[in-house]
């Protein structure tokens, strides 16, 4: 009885990053089906999915050939456990597809079940190449303020969203968080260069404190991506990677939201900012978000080590999930890199991403923005209260409402804090982003005249 779906929810569902002052209350958007970039909730309305599922659906909804696939594989055997020496014939064949498409020497992969659990196998990992060459106390963990790399312990405990933070425990000990890295030319008053030597200087101050023979690893985000759509300064990239390089620490991309395609490349760490880190991390995109499943991308350097270091008496990497390599996500994610290669889905957003950003910067003008920022089609809006002074409050009613407004007139956008963050699929045409940005800017207009 779909009447009576939302009052079930509320009984019985509490959502991930659940608001606990809205349990029990039938208020809960249910979504029932989708097509292209377009979802369907359950009384019928259609809504223009500007966050791609959860920067995920990139193909967009509906590919027959990735449904196909999944269901095919099912049929044909659609379990079977992934530990020691067991694998699936679709986790080979993706993992060949993924070395080849991976930058450097990354050609081995450990599968995961989604991107919290690839970042765990990745610190982990990281931590285990130094305990195994007799380095045990080089483990801490090096991240940043605003990052976002998932909700396990660890993977919480390296992200660093203030908001999430409160009213939990987390990892203090080994992991250290260095200064949000983000700079918007906009709005900065400090030209980009001192910025960079500032987050430099910073990095290089941690690694003194705490020793760079007792860090393992560096855990970066391209681009930060629910921590605020933040973009480093130029050159930032190369330099903390030159860091971790001088001082033996190993360098982890987490490329769960950058990577295929949402910046017009499958990875964006070597080709848009000059880094091949030691270990890349990637989800969501993998299936276009039609089946759970994560990866950790190894270099031939670390895995040769991990190999000529083992140890004879445990020579076990003890690491893994029970679905790390589902074959039906296997399947899904391998249907999911031919029709990308195939409709040069990369090109595309290469062509209508730069449309894309531009068009959302003529909100700027609006009185209730206080910037607009992104790469290709990963983006947000920074809202602000009109006529407020100062730095902008981080003022989450106010995104809230945009949020709600936009959701009225058929758009779904991501509220968080002050800004509404934007990742639609990689197939949106030039018409779909007017139509987003036609939107967004009523409900920003709205937003501003509640204030009059
Ligand atoms: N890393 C980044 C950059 C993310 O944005 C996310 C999720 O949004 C994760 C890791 C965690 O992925 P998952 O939710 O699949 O566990």
């Amino acid at each position: 009885m779909p009447g009576s779906l939302v009052e079930t929810d509320a009984r019985h569902v509490l959502h991930p990053w659940a608001d606990l002052s809205a349990l029990g209350k039938p208020e809960s958007l249910i979504i029932s089906q989708a097509s292209g970039v377009e979802v369907t909730d359950s009384n019928g309305r259609s809504y223009l999915d500007a966050i791609g599922g959860m920067w995920c659906v990139t193909v967009g909804y509906g590919r027959t050939e990735l449904i196909e696939a999944m269901t095919a594989q099912a049929r044909m055997m659609p379990y079977f456990t992934p530990f020691g020496d067991v694998t699936n014939q679709p986790a080979t064949e993706l993992a060949a597809l993924l070395a080849e498409l991976a930058p450097g020497d990354l050609n081995r992969v450990q599968f995961t079940t989604g991107g919290s659990t690839a970042v765990e196998s990745a610190v982990r990992l990281a931590q285990f190449y130094f305990l195994s060459q007799g380095r045990p106390g080089k483990y801490h963990v090096l991240s940043r303020v605003n990052a976002y790399h998932g909700s396990t312990f660890l993977a919480a405990s390296l992200s660093g969203k203030a908001a999430d933070r409160t009213h939990f425990h987390y990892e203090s000990g080994w992991v250290h968080h260095l200064d949000s890295p983000g700079y918007d030319p906009d709005v900065s008053t400090v030209p980009a260069e001192q910025r960079l030597a500032e987050l430099i200087g910073g990095m290089e101050s941690a690694i003194a404190e705490v020793g760079a023979e007792n860090i393992a690893c560096f855990i970066a985000e391209p681009i930060l991506a629910s921590g605020g759509v933040l973009v480093p300064p130029p050159g930032y990239h190369r330099a903390t990677l030159e860091l971790c390089r001088r001082h033996d620490i190993l360098y982890i991309s987490d490329e769960v939201v950058t990577g295929f395609g949402r910046l017009g490349h499958f990875f964006a760490s070597e080709v848009k900012f000059g880094v091949v880190p030691d270990l890349l991390i990637t989800a969501k995109g993998l299936t276009s978000g039609y089946q759970p499943l994560g990866a950790v991308l190894i270099s031939d350097r670390i895995a040769e080590t991990l190999a000529s270091a083992a140890d004879p008496a445990n020579p076990v990497f003890s690491n893994g999930f029970t679905y790390s390599g589902h074959p039906v996500a296997c399947a899904t994610a391998i249907a999911n890199i031919e029709v990308m290669r195939r409709e040069d889905i990369c090109g595309h957003v290469r062509e209508v991403g730069p449309y894309f950003i531009e068009r959302l910067r003529e909100l700027r003008s609006s009185p209730v923005v206080a910037a607009v920022r992104g790469d290709h089609l990963m983006a947000c809006v920074e809202c602000r209260v009109d006529g407020e002074a100062g730095p902008t409050p981080r003022n989450q009613a106010l995104a809230r409402r945009v949020d709600s407004y936009c959701e009225q007139a058929g758009l779904l956008v991501r509220p968080y804090e002050n800004l509404c963050i934007m990742s639609p699929p990689l197939v949106v045409s030039r018409q779909e982003i007017d139509r987003i940005v036609g939107i967004l800017a009523g409900a920003l207009d709205r937003a501003a005249r509640d204030r009059a």
